[in-house]
């Protein structure tokens, strides 16, 4: 595989995303930064119109900032009886600044207004997640995404995970992603399967 080296910034500012990463790289002996780690970088505009072009966005934004190969997800929900929303807009759904509670909300209140299908289920939906690899000058190393699939329920279940988690329901657990350990999670999520992907085209090189 690729040396990434020892240690990898990840462009973001989410703990929940940091926590889901750790793991993941310590498997292959890499050390995640992230931006919780470097306080002075500005806020990173993310006007894609898709999660792979922000991921980019974010993961050159970084790297040409500090000089070292940086990575960034991009991730969010799609809802398929909302037509896909909130899509590349799941972080600020209920406006700024983003709050998971009023997301969550936002979400129930504009499936309330859909007739009622008289199931669990508000609708199905799926996490997808662009992953985006830079090396120090911005140059896309890799670029691959993963997907989880699941639907929406009327109430919150589970204190885990962070953002949508505990209104997403997989089917063939029977629990929904708040109810998942980190590496529960990390088997079948959007962002666990990038990053197996993310490996795999790294082990072609
Ligand atoms: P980003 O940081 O711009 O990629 O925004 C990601 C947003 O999508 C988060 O703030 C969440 O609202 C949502 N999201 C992405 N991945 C997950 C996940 O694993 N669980 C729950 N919500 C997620």
């Amino acid at each position: 595989m690729r040396n990434l080296g020892s240690e990898i910034v990840v462009a973001t500012r989410n703990a929940g995303k940091v926590k889901e990463f750790e793991p993941l790289f310590r498997q292959k002996g890499i050390a995640v930064k992230s931006l919780l780690d470097y306080e002075d970088i500005p806020e990173i505009i993310e006007d894609g119109d898709t999660f792979a072009a922000n991921a980019l966005i974010k993961a050159r934004a970084v790297a040409l900032r500090l000089r070292v190969p940086a990575i960034a997800d991009d991730s969010g929900l799609c809802v398929d009886r909302l037509n896909g929303e909130p899509g590349v807009y799941s972080a600020r759904y209920a406006g700024e600044p983003s709050n998971d509670q009023a997301n969550n909300l936002k979400l129930l209140e504009e499936l309330s207004k859909l007739p009622a299908e008289g199931t669990q289920s508000l609708s199905t939906a799926r996490f997808i997640s662009a992953i985006c690899l830079v090396d120090k000058d911005g140059q896309v190393v890799s670029a691959v995404e993963g997907y989880c699939e699941g639907e929406i329920l009327a109430a919150p279940r589970g204190e885990h995970g962070f953002g949508y988690d505990p209104l997403f329901y997989i089917t063939t657990l029977d629990k929904t992603m708040a109810e998942l350990s980190i590496e529960q999670k990390n088997e079948i999520s959007h962002r666990g399967k990038a990053i197996q992907a993310l490996w795999s085209d790294l082990d072609k090189r």
